[in-house]
């Protein structure tokens, strides 16, 4: 519980124009996206320096308040949410891009920045941070929930295009880690050991990140299918050939359906697959045409059609992104689940056909199906009666079984949405409880108070 004498250091530490102790900025920073139980967090500050965060982590360290870093609050595992209630620390206002460094492909950014602010900015010197999730999150969320997105089959996910970071541990004390050479074998990677951990080990202030050039050419491809399960065989066929998609999604009947029904879209409505390959030349994207065109009859494609120009490609993938939030809007007052599990590329089509199956016996709900396909991700919306029991009944029977599901199949329980609060009963099963045991040790040799975002990721010390 803060005190008035706890707010009122807070606010020489950060200036007045920095915090907030009111109902609307507590209630906007205690949910974030998914269907988990809304906290309160009893203090909001907004630092704007390294230092005020140092300084804020010391003093919360000192009194034993949880403090929980907020990007832009779009996670769907509960990550974000201040369950021990304390301060939320919001990196909105510390969003300066500190260097391009064009002639290495890397960007120095505050960790407070919206992917897609920075990537308007960085198109200027024809680059781009090319991992994308759906939604505009900050770069330290996506560096906290290692989040990845529909160009990661090509491109990596966050993980894979961070070199180094700034970051305040629990005590206030500040770190670099890496640096900002492309090979790196200095000792252990503290860098990625940060990368993934939801603000449980520390707060992340800075970050270089890898970039990529923006694509010269681009070919897109909408191809679709009689079942999912022949488009998820498809998309097995498409990366085992070798061929190498910068995007590769899979959208069920369902899916597609709603995107039509939402706007001034024509797909087939049958399973597509939104496919694209982005290349030096218009030869080399020739060539990767004809294969995924011959891999995709081979695979029993109903239609094929490529060759959308720029403007109507970008429409389609900004209608690719938009669809969870657009789903959500046409279910008011319903409940939903946003599942993420994948699998080795190989066991992706029994992945998809177990989801689609359980799907269509679980009464009482509507499923929609969309993948990041091409790197084994699944994602499944569910929409039912908005009720505990609905919630708990749907949770075990689709959530819990699909997990368990892309477990068995030597996959993971998250792609891409972290462990947050819903997905720290299966870290055991997937990980093994030595595993387990070493990343609670790891939290405890961090943050021996157990300050920092507490709740999640794993049990509380
Ligand atoms: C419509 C929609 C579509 C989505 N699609 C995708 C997708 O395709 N792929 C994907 O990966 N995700 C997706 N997401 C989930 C979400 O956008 C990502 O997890 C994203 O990385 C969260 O970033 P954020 O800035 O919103 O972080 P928040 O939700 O605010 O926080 C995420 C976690 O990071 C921690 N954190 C935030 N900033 C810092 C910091 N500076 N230092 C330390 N810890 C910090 C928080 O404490 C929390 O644990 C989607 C979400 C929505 C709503």
């Amino acid at each position: 519980m803060l005190t008035s004498e706890h707010t009122a250091t807070l606010t020489t530490i950060v200036g007045p124009e920095h915090i907030a102790t009111g109902d609307s900025e507590r209630s906007l920073h205690s949910r974030d996206q998914s269907s988990h139980a809304a906290h309160l967090p009893e203090v909001v500050v907004w630092p704007t320096t390294t230092e005020h965060v140092r300084l804020v982590a010391a003093f919360a360290n000192q009194h034993r308040i949880p403090v929980t870093a907020w990007g832009a609050g779009s996670s769907l595992e509960g990550n974000p949410i201040p369950v021990e209630g304390g301060i939320v620390v919001d990196f909105a206002r510390m969003n300066r891009i500190l260097a391009v460094h064009a002639e290495d492909f890397q960007v120095t950014v505050q960790t407070g920045v919206l992917y897609q602010d920075m990537n308007k900015t960085l198109a200027r010197f024809g680059l781009f941070f090319a991992p994308d999730p759906g939604a505009n999150a900050s770069i330290g969320g996506m560096i906290a929930n290692n989040a990845s997105g529909t160009r990661t089959v090509r491109y990596g996910a966050t993980r894979d295009n961070v070199l180094a970071l700034e970051v305040v541990l629990a005590n206030g004390d500040v770190i670099r880690t890496g640096s900002r050479s492309i090979k790196q074998a200095a000792g252990y990677d503290l860098t990625h050991l940060f990368v993934g951990s939801e603000g449980t080990l520390g707060l992340v202030t800075e970050a270089t990140l890898k970039l990529a050039p923006l694509p010269e050419h681009f070919s897109a491809v909408v191809t679709s299918f009689a079942t999912t399960e022949e488009a998820a065989e498809a998309v097995f066929n498409i990366i085992g050939t070798g061929l190498s998609p910068a995007a590769l999604e899979l959208v069920d009947t369902a899916t597609v359906a709603a995107i039509n029904g939402a706007g001034e879209f024509d797909l087939p409505v049958a399973p597509n697959l939104f496919i694209e390959f982005h290349g030096a030349t218009e030869a080399t994207l020739e060539t990767e045409l004809k294969l995924v065109r011959a891999v995709c009859a081979e695979s029993g494609c109903r239609t094929f059609t490529s060759g959308l120009g720029r403007a109507a490609r970008n429409r389609r993938w900004d209608a690719r992104h938009e669809v969870a939030e657009l789903l959500i809007r046409t279910h008011p007052g319903h409940g939903y689940i946003i599942t993420d599990a994948a699998v080795p590329i190989s066991q992706y089509p029994a992945l998809v056909a177990d989801t689609a199956e359980t799907l269509r016996e679980l009464e009482g709900v509507r499923g929609f199906l969309v993948g990041h396909a091409g790197d084994g991700n699944m994602h499944a919306i569910v929409f039912f009666a908005d009720t505990p029991d609905e919630y708990a009944r749907v949770q075990q029977a689709f959530n819990d079984h699909i997990v368990e599901k892309a477990i068995s199949l030597g996959g993971t329980c998250t792609g891409e949405h972290g462990i947050g609060i819903g997905k720290q009963k299966f870290l055991a099963q997937e990980l093994g409880t030595n595993s387990v045991e070493l990343m609670r040790q790891l939290k405890a040799l961090l943050d021996p108070n157990g300050i920092l975002n507490p709740g999640k990721v794993v049990s509380p010390i």
